[in-house]
């Protein structure tokens, strides 16, 4: 790391706990960024770097799209926050995303994923008046205490209580049960141990937050047939999926229609913007409906966030854009590359992956579930990433961490880039 980025981080080390705002941005190096702009970031000392961190997701069109600048500049010339009744702009973003997410008929605008993911489970045990959410190991549904139950941590630690912080009531996690993803019998099971106790099963439909586990449509269907038989919710975690693999989220490629749905990252291009979609039953079981469930944030729907993310939408349904033909054709192109590298240098490797996403795994065989995962060489995926790094590709330096594809790159970036993993690629094979 060079002297500028090291500098302003020693700075925030002093006054920000740990340097970041976030746990995750701290990778074990003093980085600080100057600017970001389309494809790439660029560092205090000037390196520019191709970005397929993508703040985790949330930059999907690149970064600083002007479409979407433009937007946010215009509107709060006109109104800011005014907070009573609603406004023009939270009206024509909540049917923008009724229109694209297939399961919805009713949305909530909230700040961030975990404020929706938070929201989603106290309305499901409120309208159902059961205690129990079940969710899957390896799924991630931000820093909610009922949620941080975490189980994407090492091999010793599978099946264990996991909540990934202190300051966390056993209260709050003994209401948590942990299923396996793709193994549907792991849920009738909870069911079975608890009868008309469970409010809902919540999933990442493609758990992103340990690479890219592809769900299998039997267990999709499963899950949707066995909440309906027990009277419990199913909400998909669209945070991740949403509006980056189908304007409509990965429901509507899969066919299998939640309850509710949670969506958030790249709706607003890297503005705060987050939300909680469902059937207008369910929904109505908020406070403002009549119904008894709080609903409240103090700057749900403000204009920034509204103004983002209807110029993001906007963006995704132009067809002469074409934004899912072209991250689909990159992301194809991605893997592709990557794969045929580590084959000829006979490197046991899966180059995983939806759409936009890649995901190197460092292992050989079947990957349908989380235990699966234990297998990877989580010390081959770190030094990959953080060489390719060194070569000017930002990829997240950790096991299991996804990369992400937008709007802003291109073919070139990808060849480019995949001439840099041929370099570490090769290198690790010696
Ligand atoms: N749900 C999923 C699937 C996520 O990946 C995340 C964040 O990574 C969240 C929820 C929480 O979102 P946020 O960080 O905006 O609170």
């Amino acid at each position: 790391m060079t002297s500028d980025s090291r500098r302003l981080a020693e700075v925030a080390e002093r006054i920000i706990p740990g340097g970041v705002n976030s746990a995750t941005r701290n990778i074990g190096a003093p980085w600080a960024w100057r600017s970001a702009k389309g494809p790439t970031m660029t560092d205090m000392d000037g390196n520019v770097y191709t970005d397929y961190h993508a703040a985790f997701g949330a930059i999907l069109l690149g970064h600083a799209d002007e479409r979407v600048n433009d937007a946010v500049t215009r509107a709060i010339t006109d109104i800011d926050l005014v907070g009573v009744g609603t406004t023009e702009l939270e009206v024509e973003a909540a049917q923008l995303i009724v229109d694209a997410i297939p399961s919805a008929e009713m949305v909530i605008s909230t700040m961030s994923g975990s404020e929706s993911t938070f929201q989603a489970v106290r309305l499901a045990r409120g309208a159902t008046a059961r205690p129990y959410i079940v969710k899957f190991q390896g799924g991630f549904h931000g820093s909610y205490d009922a949620l941080a139950r975490n189980v994407i941590s090492a091999p010793d630690r599978a099946w264990k209580r996991d909540p990934n912080s202190s300051g966390i009531l056993d209260d709050a996690v003994d209401n948590t049960l942990i299923a396996e993803f793709n193994d549907l019998a792991s849920v009738e099971e909870l069911f079975a141990l608890h009868p008309e106790q469970i409010a809902a099963v919540i999933l990442e439909p493609v758990p992103h937050n340990v690479g890219a586990l592809l769900p299998e449509q039997s267990f999709l269907e499963g899950l949707r047939a066995l909440t309906r038989k027990h009277g419990s919710l199913l909400i998909f975690d669209e945070v991740i999926t949403g509006f980056r693999h189908a304007l409509g989220g990965y429901q509507e490629l899969c066919g299998v229609m939640p309850d509710l749905t949670t969506f958030g990252k790249a709706m607003g291009n890297g503005f705060p913007v987050a939300g909680l979609a469902g059937s207008a039953e369910v929904m109505s079981n908020f406070t403002p409906s009549g119904g008894a469930v709080m609903l409240a944030g103090t700057f749900n729907g403000n204009a920034v966030s509204m103004a983002a993310a209807i110029a993001t939408i906007t963006v995704l349904k132009d067809p002469e854009v074409d934004f899912y033909g072209h991250v689909y054709g990159l992301g194809d192109r991605m893997r592709a590359g990557l794969q045929s590298i580590a084959d000829e240098h006979g490197i046991a490797a899966r180059m995983a992956g939806v759409g936009s996403v890649f995901v190197p795994y460092f292992m050989d065989g079947e990957i349908r579930g989380y235990r699966d995962l234990l297998r990877n060489n989580d010390e081959a995926s770190a030094t990959f990433q953080r060489r390719m790094i060194e070569q000017g590709s930002f990829m997240y330096p950790m096991a299991l961490k996804r990369n992400h594809i937008s709007l802003a790159h291109t073919e070139a970036d990808i060849d480019r880039t995949l001439a840099q993993a041929e370099d570490v690629i090769g290198t690790m094979a010696r």
